[in-house]
């Protein structure tokens, strides 16, 4: 059945203005000023009466079976729902190892994203993890690449941390010429995602391959990027060289607002100093584990990352740092798209993904959310839930 959506305040994610949409088999079909149906025409109405319609959010790096495990079996945090996404308005994510890749395995990482898209929403992931030699899933890189259909790169392998295997220029080398020819053969982003740990070298081990080798920098998206001052002036240089990065949203959870360690601020000094905002995605790193000390840096526990910090950290760029409402947007969903090279999502488009997110238009509250034209979260209610939620 078509669904007609009336009266929408459209960021696509440019602002367009107040808009009529159809959308049917999965898709946004037409869009213009204002549609009227015929009493004989069977459609869905969605009168938004002036709510924003911003496209649906894509979450470059999530724990979808769960990660951690720093702290022995028990703290090996739980896998993903279906009801949580979609609370957090996220329409498409990408489901990673980290630093276990003893006890989660590809074969399962796979698994469940074809699970979560029988739930109904868009689910890719990497192949790899924290350690070299990468554990594939075929045993090839290109492999995976070219012939799993969800796996569209590789990641999240560990640089500059003492939990990563502390690869050499080579092997760096190799794996992303392998991701770059995977990429290409199969029409996919073919990136390789990396973790970038509180170590001293920081991203220097990427400008050392970009440097050494024919690679371009964008087959790189480096993560966890919003540190500190070091790190933030690290982002300025590796984007001006046309390098892309990205900011987790998960770890700045009760930071001070003016901690340049939270995405929100941090993207509001780079866009303060002229850098290019359109190579800065934010990811959540959600279902990963966190840490937690005391001022003394005594260990007090551990609790699992959360993907709603994702919106939560566009909406303090809005309202706190008073970035522009289609500038915040785009580091969730049309930069995510383009770094990933998933060409019919991260916009309002005709012929792109139905994937739709509504905005309360004084809160900028999530209200409610649209995977592949079916309405998953309606007026703050999940109404439809994972398997077995
Ligand atoms: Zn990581």
């Amino acid at each position: 059945m078509l669904t007609i959506i009336k009266n929408a305040e459209v960021y696509s994610p440019e602002y367009l203005g107040k808009k009529d949409l159809i959308i049917g088999a999965e898709k946004i079909l037409y869009i213009t000023d204002s549609i009227t149906t015929h009493p004989q025409l069977n459609v869905k109405i969605l009168d938004l009466e002036g709510d924003y319609l911003v496209p649906g959010f894509i979450d470059s790096h999530v724990h979808i079976i769960g990660g951690g495990g720093e702290g022995g079996y028990k703290t090996r945090t739980p896998e993903i729902t279906l009801s949580s996404i979609v609370k957090a308005g996220i329409t498409s994510l990408v489901g990673i190892l980290g630093t276990d890749n003893a006890t989660r395995t590809m074969s399962n990482l796979i698994a469940k994203a074809k699970a979560l898209k029988d739930e109904g929403i868009s689910c890719y992931t990497y192949t790899g993890s924290y350690h070299l030699p990468l554990k594939t899933l075929t045993n090839r890189i290109i492999d995976d690449i070219v012939f799993i259909e969800e796996i569209i790169g590789v990641g999240e392998v560990a640089i500059s941390d003492h939990r990563g295997s502390q690869p050499t220029l080579e092997e760096l080398i190799r794996i992303t010429a392998d991701a770059r020819v995977g990429g290409i053969l199969s029409k996919k982003a073919g990136i390789v995602n990396v973790h970038v740990g509180k170590g001293k070298k920081l991203i220097q081990p990427l400008l050392d391959v970009i440097n050494n080798s024919d690679l371009p920098i964008t087959q790189f998206l480096p993560t966890h990027m919003n540190k500190d001052e070091e790190s933030i002036k690290a982002c300025k240089e590796f984007i001006n060289l046309g390098g892309r990065i990205d900011f987790t949203t998960s770890s700045s959870n009760n930071l001070d607002e003016n901690d340049i360690s939270k995405p929100s601020k941090a993207l509001k000094v780079l866009m303060d100093e002229g850098v290019n905002l359109e190579n800065i995605s934010f990811s959540s790193d959600g279902q990963g584990s966190m840490p937690h000390f005391d001022e003394k840096g005594n260990y007090l526990g551990l609790t699992v990352a959360n993907v709603n910090t994702l919106y939560q950290e566009v909406k303090d760029s809005i309202l706190v740092e008073q970035i522009p409402m289609e500038i915040a947007l785009k580091v969730v969903t049309s930069n995510p798209a383009t770094f990933l090279k998933l060409e019919t999502k991260g916009r309002i488009k005709e012929g792109y993904d139905a994937d739709l997110v509504i905005l309360d238009k004084n809160s900028l509250n999530i209200k409610s959310v649209i995977a592949k034209g079916k309405l998953m979260k309606k007026d703050g209610k999940i109404i439809t839930r994972g398997t077995f939620e």
